[in-house]
Parts: structure tokens; C-alpha cells; sequence
């Protein structure tokens, strides 16, 4: 999901002109500082619209005077959800004589999104950290407890562990959250046994010593460290849930992310938006639609306000769980709405091979003059390849700069090229690879590929196949599509060759994944997997089917056999590959016509594409697999890949 913030400043007060404070700050208000402060932190914390109007009452009142409401303000800026640095330094350039706490809001926001060097640039600095600290000092801030666990923060994320380190072994006061900032910045720099050591000598940990350990060492990849951290723990806060939750959903970790925010829910901890969020997004990639469907639930329960990040969230859930429909709910519900939900919900037509309505809904964005991205055109460029528009495509890709602005990119140009490649236009796909403006890139060349195996362009296929093997040498997929082209042909020599080359050089496949939600639990299957309770019922199933398959013609594809794209296949096991294994637990355990709803980590392969469409009308059901590459949704005999992925 992107989650790119609004960036329109044209509306600032501060913006109007530099001499407007000096024009607007005779206190003629009878506002007083408190009634201000009030303001600014109820009021404004939700809508940055609000903030500006509070922005405007706090120039008129002449209260930007005060130190501390100027600071307030700043820190309410910084914490608004579309918060955006550049309001920030703004305002701060505005404050006269900013005195430690304005500083220190400053600071604390560039170390907040991440612009280290943008805090030091206000500091009045260059990039040599150290000068920050004659700076401070310069201020006299240097006994500042506050400033110093900033400074150590900020020396920490230029990495300068040893200069940061000496804040905390100066002999002066220092409290628990500058050596938890320490902390943080050892194991944002990876040095867990520093980080380790100084967390073992605290005589004072607070539990923010605990959360800086538990989401630094998942940062790290620590995960078993962290876990363990966090289950010693007898008192835990939102933000150590958080930090584990998010830890192991940043790592790729979905289904113990899931199972932590499950205990979460039983402890009766509210979660907050953030997690709610993230969660979402580990639904998404894990396909686990009933708990995406829980999360939708609890929200609507407590009346959660869909916020554009959350509503975008959960249409971003249901669009990689194969749920339209819900995504389409959402978005239309949804009353504030920002450029990546359009593109969430976009790019999930677009996915799903809904060109039209993609289209369509991009010509809406038009209308309610809301401005596309780079991501709404990278979606747009896909939904007209889908749907062999190449005029419109074409049209596009001019457009994008002289009507939008916006430079294409090379995902940009990939997408061309798998339009024209689609359209069968190959000389045309690889002259456009030939001139554009940068380096083509695999996906780039995948593309060109993908159109050659549909057209039968062997003597490109090869070229291609060998160009993609260069580029990425390690990627065992490569592989096994330079040997499938080979497969095809019958050459049996080169299919030899590749796989010697594949031992030479270590390369190890991914064993194929697939894994289906149901009630709540996500089951999981590889190939011949006989570990899952139903197993006898399941490869029962799976024979019936195939019986019923071949009765409506099926037959195993042979060249798949070989030396498939996951290498799952061996002649025996083809039959068992785990998306039919998944397929056949979900026709024993669901109702007739429910969806049957499939995430595979690995591209599905031609024969159990061919499979599936054959199941999906004598069960008639649907079947919506998720593969690595795309979305099929499989209905009555055909796919809505249209045979092409
Ligand atoms: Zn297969
Ligand atoms: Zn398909």
C-alpha cells in the first residue's frame, strides 16, 4: 500500500507573505494562552484543516509570540496524520528566537520522519553531526535533559554511536528515556550486543526499554530475541504489542503477527489505528480474509473512524483476498479520500483484470479533481494492457508528463512493453526496450518474455531468457524458465545445461506454498504434503477430481513435467502441486458455491491453470488464486487472465 501524505503548502497562513505575522500579531484577542492550548491539542489533532485554522487563530490572538504555544503548534503539525515535514519547518522559520522547547519540538519531528539531515540543516549545521553539539551548546542547552536524548538520537541515526554514547557517559544527568534512545539507535544500527550490554546494566528500565529492545531486535531480524523479551514481560503497553505485531508483519512473519494481535484481542488491549493497519496489511498478504472481515467488524463496532489510511488499508485487504466487492464498499464509504485510495482500489480492478472499471474509475479521479501519481498511471498502464488498449496505453504514457507532469519510470515503460507485447506487437515492445530512457530492468524483460511464450517467438524467447539469467543469477526462477523454453522445444541438451549451470552455482528452489483461509485459521499446503489432519480425505478428493476432469477432456500438460516454473514438478507429483491440494481441502470443507479462495507464493503453472478452469465449472465454483504474479479468477471454465500470466 502507498502511503504517501498530501503535500499542497499553498494554504498555510505562513505562506501568505513573510511581513503577515508582524502585520497580524497586535494582540487585540481576548484569547487566552490556555484557551489556544486547548485548541491546539484537542481540536487539531485529527484534521490538518482544522489545524490551519487554529494555525490562523494563534497569529491573530498574537500568542505565535509565546514560546510555548508556537511549540504546541509545531508539535501539532508534526503529529497531524497527514503531517508533512515541510509545514513543520515552516512554521519553526517563523518563530522568533525558538528557545529550548521550540528546539526541541523541531528536532524531535526531523528525527520523527526520518530527515536527519533536514534537523540538521535548522540546527544551522552541515552533515558533520558533531557540529550540532557546539550548536547546543552554543544555546546553553546542553544540561537540557529533554535536548540531550535528541541529540543522542539524532548522533545515533548518523550512525556516530560512540559521540551519542557520550551524552549518556558525560557524568551528567541523564534519565531513562536518553538510554533508551541509545538503545534504539544501537540496534537501529544493528549492534544488538551493545545494545544487549547497555539494556542489561540499566538499574532503571521503564517499559520503553523494553519496546526500544523488542522493535529494534525485529528490525534486526531478531525475532526469537524479541519474542522472548516480550514474553517475559508481565506489563506490557499498546506500543509493546504494537512493536512486536509490527516487527514480525515487516518481516514477512504474517501468520505470528496474526497470532500475537489474536492474544492482543484476548487481553482486551485496544488496539490502536496504527496496529489496526498494519494488521490489515498482514491480512492482505496472507490471505487471511476472516480476520481482515473481523477487523472491518471491529471497527464498524466501535465506531472506528475510517480515516484514509485505514479505509485504504482494508481496501487494500480485500483486494489481494479477492474481494472486489467489499474493496469497492469501502472505498465508496469512505469520506475522506486520498490519491492512494484511489489507487488502491485502481490498481485492484486493474489486478483483476477489470480494465474497464479501472479506466472508468480513473477518469472519475479526473473529475473530482483529484491528481493521479506515478502509482495511479503504473495501475492505468496495467488495466489497458489487460484489456488491449494500446492506442489509449500509448496515449497514456504521452500524457503522463505533458498533462500531469509526471516522468515516466520504468515500471512505467514495463508496463507498455507488456502491452504491446500482449497485443503481439513484439518488434514494436523491443524497440520501445531499445529506446527508452533508462536501463531496462527483469521486470522490463519478463514482460518481453511473457509475450514471446504467448506469441511462440522462440528465437526472442531464448534471447530474452538468457538476458534475464544474467541479470539475476540467483533468482532460481530464471532458471526454470530459460529451461521451459528449451522444455517446450524439446531440447533436451539445453534443459541439461541450465540445470547443471543451477548446480554449479548453488542455486536453491523455493519449495511452492499455498494457503487457504478458513473460519478464521489460514491451512497451509506444499507439494505432496501429507502433515495436514484431512490428508486422506484431501488426496481422496483430489483423485475424484482429476477423474472428473479427464472426463471433460483434462490431461496432464506433459512439458510441465520436466522442469516446471516452481519446480515443484516431478511426473508423480504433479497432480499434487499445492494449489490443488488447497483447492480440493476447500471443496470438502466449504458449501457448494461458496469462493474458493487460494494465495500461492510462487507462479501458478500452466497445468494447474489449466486444472483449475476445469474445476472451477464441473464444481461450479469460483476459484480465485493469488499466485506471485497476479490475480486469476477462475469461473465456468475460463480465467480472468485470459490465459495469460
Ligand atoms: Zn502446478
Ligand atoms: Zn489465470
Amino acid at each position: 500500500m502507498s502511503t504517501t501524505t498530501t503535500s499542497s503548502t499553498t494554504n498555510l497562513p505562513h505562506n501568505v507573505k513573510p511581513d503577515h505575522l508582524s502585520k497580524t500579531n497586535i494582540p487585540t484577542s481576548e484569547l487566552s494562552q490556555k484557551t489556544i492550548l486547548d485548541l491546539l491539542n484537542t481540536k487539531c489533532t485529527t484534521s490538518l484543516h482544522l489545524l490551519k485554522q487554529a494555525h490562523a487563530v494563534v497569529l491573530k490572538s498574537g500568542h505565535f509570540q509565546d514560546h510555548y504555544v508556537a511549540g504546541t503548534l509545531l508539535k501539532s503539525y508534526a503529529n497531524s496524520p497527514s503531517s508533512n515535514l515541510n509545514f513543520v519547518s515552516k512554521v519553526f522559520y517563523y518563530v522568533p528566537r525558538p528557545n529550548v522547547f521550540v528546539w526541541n519540538v523541531m528536532l524531535k519531528s526531523c528525527l520523527d520522519h526520518n530527515e536527519t539531515w533536514k534537523a540538521c540543516n535548522i540546527a544551522g549545521v552541515d552533515k558533520e553531526g558533531l557540529q550540532i553539539h557546539t550548536h547546543v551548546v552554543k544555546l546553553g542547552l546542553h544540561g537540557d535533559i529533554h535536548i540531550k536524548s535528541s541529540a543522542i538520537q539524532m548522533y545515533a541515526s548518523f550512525g556516530l554511536l560512540m559521540d551519542a554514547r557520550q551524552f549518556l557517559d558525560d557524568g551528567q544527568e541523564c534519565d531513562v528515556i536518553c538510554w533508551n534512545a541509545m538503545i534504539d539507535g544501537y540496534l537501529k544500527w544493528g549492534d544488538i550486543e551493545a545494545a544487549k550490554e547497555l539494556f542489561n546494566s540499566m538499574v532503571e528500565k521503564n517499559i520503553g526499554s523494553y519496546n526500544a529492545m523488542i522493535s529494534g531486535l525485529a528490525k534486526c531480524g531478531r525475532f526469537d530475541d524479541a519474542r522472548k523479551l516480550f514474553d517475559e514481560m508481565s506489563d506490557k503497553n499498546e506500543i509493546t504489542w504494537s512493536s512486536i505485531i509490527d516487527g514480525y508483519i515487516k518481516g514477512g512473519y504474517y501468520k505470528e503477527a496474526l497470532e500475537v494481535f489474536n492474544q492482543m484481542q484476548n487481553q482486551e488491549i485496544r488496539p490502536r489505528k496504527f496496529v489496526l493497519s498494519s494488521v490489515l496489511c498482514a491480512c492482505a498478504n496472507f490471505g487471511a480474509l476472516d480476520q481482515g472481515r473481523w477487523i472491518h467488524a471491529y471497527l464498524k463496532r466501535n465506531s472506528i473512524n475510517l480515516d484514509a489510511v485505514l479505509g485504504t488499508a482494508l481496501i487494500d485487504m480485500y483486494v489481494k483476498c479477492g474481494c472486489l466487492d467489499m474493496a469497492w464498499e469501502v472505498f465508496e464509504n469512505m469520506k475522506k479520500k486520498e490519491v492512494f485510495s484511489w489507487n488502491a482500489m485502481i490498481g485492484g480492478l486493474a489486478m483483476h483484470g477489470r480494465a474497464g472499471d479501472a479506466i472508468e474509475l480513473f477518469f472519475k479521479m479526473l473529475r473530482e479533481r483529484m491528481t493521479p501519481d506515478k502509482i495511479t498511471f503504473v495501475s492505468i498502464l496495467s488495466a489497458c494492457a489487460h484489456a488491449g488498449m494500446v492506442d489509449r496505453g500509448l496515449e497514456v504514457l504521452d500524457n503522463m508528463k505533458i498533462t500531469f507532469g509526471i516522468e515516466p519510470e520504468v515500471e512505467h515503460y514495463g508496463c507498455v512493453v507488456d502491452l504491446l507485447g500482449r497485443a503481439g506487437l513484439l518488434t514494436e515492445a523491443e524497440e520501445l526496450i531499445s529506446t527508452m530512457p533508462m536501463e531496462p530492468n527483469a521486470a522490463v524483460w519478463g514482460a518481453l518474455l511473457g509475450a514471446c511464450k504467448k506469441h511462440g517467438n522462440i528465437e526472442l524467447s531464448e534471447r530474452v531468457g538468457k538476458i534475464l539469467l544474467e541479470m539475476e543469477p540467483e533468482n532460481s526462477g530464471r532458471y526454470a524458465l530459460l529451461s521451459n523454453i528449451y522444455a517446450k522445444e524439446g531440447r533436451w541438451d539445453d534443459v541439461a545445461e541450465v540445470r547443471k549451470l543451477m548446480k554449479e552455482r548453488g542455486i536453491k528452489t523455493n519449495p511452492g506454498i499455498s494457503t487457504i483461509d478458513l473460519n478464521g485459521i489460514v491451512h497451509e499446503f506444499k507439494m505432496g504434503d501429507g502433515s495436514h489432519p484431512q490428508v486422506k480425505e484431501i488426496y481422496l478428493m483430489l483423485e475424484k477430481i482429476i477423474d472428473k476432469l479427464k472426463m471433460e477432456g483434462y490431461s496432464p500438460i506433459a512439458s510441465q513435467v520436466l522442469f516446471d516454473i516452481e519446480e515443484e514438478d516431478k511426473e508423480t507429483a504433479l497432480k499434487y502441486h499445492s494449489e490443488k491440494l488447497a483447492i480440493a481441502f476447500g471443496l470438502i470443507n466449504t458449501n457448494p458455491g461458496t469462493t474458493i479462495r487460494i494465495v500461492k507464493n510462487l507462479r501458478v503453472c500452466e497445468d494447474c491453470h489449466s486444472a483449475t478452469k476445469l474445476i472451477s465449472k464441473v464444481f461450479e465454483r469460483d476459484i480465485i488464486v493469488r499466485d506471485r504474479v497476479r490475480y486469476h479468477h477462475f469461473r465456468n471454465g475460463k480465467c480472468s487472465c485470459n490465459d495469460f500470466w
